[in-house]
């Protein structure tokens, strides 16, 4: 099974992304961890990937698709993944779809990740992250709502999204998440 987990900054994504790729026993791929790899090892593409984090933006295709076929191409992927902000855009989600073409582990399902925005500040302003700075934040959940928002409508036109509350306890979201993805395998 192949698994897109789509939400703004700070809704608690990456968590649940760990916490779900284990209890299903698929590779967990996170473009955002490894973007920040690729700038903490002193590859080429290091110093214009950190360009783009510090301004909050979306990394350029060029850079981020090679990065994730290569992901996959690893084998703790062949079975299936989940995705943890990747695609972002609909051009991504299309590139997706095209690399995944012959693929045997099944077709990609999408999971949204909902949290009203004033909570998203508060969460954020919490995490420390180098990205996480004020400016940096606004600028990341505009991104958000203009460009990786709207994919949702890819999936969903599809019958292959299903919307969570990711508001309340962890272990509640988690307990949401898991009967999402089971409704949409059951649809499989
Ligand atoms: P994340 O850890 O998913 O919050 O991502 C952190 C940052 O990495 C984002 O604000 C973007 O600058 C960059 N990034 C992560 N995933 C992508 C992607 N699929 N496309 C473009 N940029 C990305």
């Amino acid at each position: 099974m192949r698994i897109v987990f789509i939400g703004p900054p700070g809704a608690g994504k990456g968590t649940q992304a760990l916490r779900v790729a284990a209890h299903l026993g698929v590779a967990h791929l996170s473009t955002g961890e490894i973007l920040r790899e690729a700038c903490a090892d002193g590859r080429p593409i290091g110093e214009r990937v950190q360009r783009y984090l510090e301004a909050g933006r979306l990394v350029s295709d060029d850079i981020v698709l090679p990065l994730v076929a290569e992901r996959l191409k690893e084998d703790d992927c062949r079975s299936g993944c989940l995705f943890d902000g990747f695609p972002r855009t609909r051009t991504q989600a299309e590139a997706l779809d095209a690399m995944l073409a012959d693929d045997p582990a099944g077709r990609v399902v999408a999971v949204e990740f909902l949290v009203p925005e004033a909570e998203l500040y508060d969460r954020l302003a919490g995490r420390g992250r180098s990205d996480d700075k004020e400016a940096t934040v606004r600028e990341r959940l505009r991104q958000y709502s203009e460009t990786t928002s709207p994919l949702t409508d890819y999936y969903d036109a599809r019958g292959l999204l299903q919307r969570v509350d990711a508001v309340g306890a962890p272990d509640d979201v988690f307990a949401r998440v898991i009967e999402a993805i089971e409704g949409l395998a059951a649809d499989d």
